[in-house]
């Protein structure tokens, strides 16, 4: 299903203040809030107004995702990330009655914590940590990985009942999940509700579990994943992989698979942002007379005119060579520092033409010509 534009949820104008992003966000809560509204839309209804809100109050949200649309806010922010930093509570304060549930919020839509216990269940999120070369930085990489993971049991179709038959309805609780006990004092009657233990608050129970699985309905798999890593990411990105991680529960979503990308040193390259440094002897007389020298780059050799009278680490540029731009367009630059190299190892022609170039430059040095010759 396709996503609805945030604006157009809310029912406000692309231009909508902060104030009226709330004023509208209040009354279709108050109209959606699952403690308020039992239809089966309600909660789906209610966590789609409640993304919408977070993504639009929020400045840099709201820009990233006036300027990309839904791709641009998917592929900076994971689902929990949305609804960080939101405060729901703040939307509340002034209607002057106890509104429960706006605390847990976050809780509800994504942890472990079900809102009904034994419900459908989120999978976890899983993380797998990718090490690559600055050279696959540089021209962006697919990668196979091996992922560890739970997935939907095949067999069962992830229902943990054995195929051919199916869970049945928990004759404890009918199949609310919860049971009622009364206690009466003689002056009050207290009811108390907790979850069923029969079906641990599934509300249903498998007679003949999937023998596959064992009933849970999930089975542990080593799944293999391409992943395309983009040109010039840097160390510490995560790429989310929507839905590759754990399989949910009970008819739950899957979770997400996040790779963390961790960038190797390079051997002569020196990484800043999307420039890349490095350092390049040259000799004494193309220092002083110019040259044109070949220096690596990363996908590559390339030409650097050094000109007459250039000094020890001077800094070269050459333009775009460095890495691909993660954001924006273009390549960054290769710095090149020429060192000057001094030789310290001279053959007896090389100290002679010396010791002439010093006299000629009136540069006294601690020997005289010929004294050795
Ligand atoms: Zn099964």
């Amino acid at each position: 299903m396709a996503k609805r534009d945030y604006y157009q949820v809310l029912g406000v104008s692309k231009d909508a203040s902060k104030d009226a992003l709330k004023s509208a966000y209040r009354t279709l809560a108050l109209k959606y809030h699952p403690d308020r509204n039992k239809s089966p839309e309600a909660e789906a209804r209610f966590k789609e107004i409640s993304e919408a809100y977070a993504v639009l109050s929020d400045d840099e949200k709201r820009k990233q995702y006036d300027m990309f649309g839904h791709a641009g806010i998917g592929q900076r922010y994971s689902q929990e990330d949305l609804f960080r930093g939101v405060n729901f509570n703040e939307v509340f304060r002034d209607l002057g009655f106890g509104f429960g549930g706006f605390n847990s919020i976050f809780d509800m839509f994504f942890s472990g914590q079900q809102t009904r216990p034994g419900g459908p269940q989120r999978g976890a999120n899983l993380r797998y940590d990718l090490e690559l070369s600055l050279e696959e930085v540089a021209s962006g990489v697919e990668k196979r990985i091996t992922v560890p993971r739970t997935e939907a049991c095949d067999v069962c179709q992830g229902s943990g009942a054995q195929p051919g038959t199916e869970p049945t309805v928990c004759p404890q609780c009918n199949g609310a999940g919860r049971v009622e006990h009364a206690r009466s004092t003689g002056f009050a009657r207290f009811i108390q509700v907790t979850t069923c233990n029969t079906c641990g608050g599934r509300g249903r129970i498998i007679e003949s579990p999937c023998q596959t699985c064992r009933g849970s309905g999930v089975v542990s798999r080593e799944r293999s994943i391409e992943v395309k890593i983009p040109a010039g990411v840097e160390s510490g990105s995560r790429l989310r992989l929507n839905g590759e991680g754990e399989a949910g529960l009970r008819g739950g979503p899957p979770g997400d698979l996040y790779v963390v990308v961790r960038v190797k040193p390079h051997e002569v390259f020196h990484r800043a942002n999307s420039d890349l440094q490095i350092e390049v002897p040259i000799g004494l007389a193309q220092a002083a007379l110019g040259a044109e020298i070949e220096v690596p780059t990363i996908d590559g050799k390339a030409k650097l005119q050094i000109p007459a009278g250039t000094q020890p680490y001077t800094v070269f540029r050459l333009r775009g060579k460095g890495l691909p731009r993660l954001r924006g367009f273009g390549r960054g630059n290769e710095l090149v520092r020429v060192n000057v190299v001094i030789p310290t190892k001279l053959t007896s022609k090389q100290r002679e033409l010396l010791l002439e170039l010093a006299e000629e430059m009136n540069e006294k040095v601690k020997v005289k010509r010929g004294i050795f010759g």
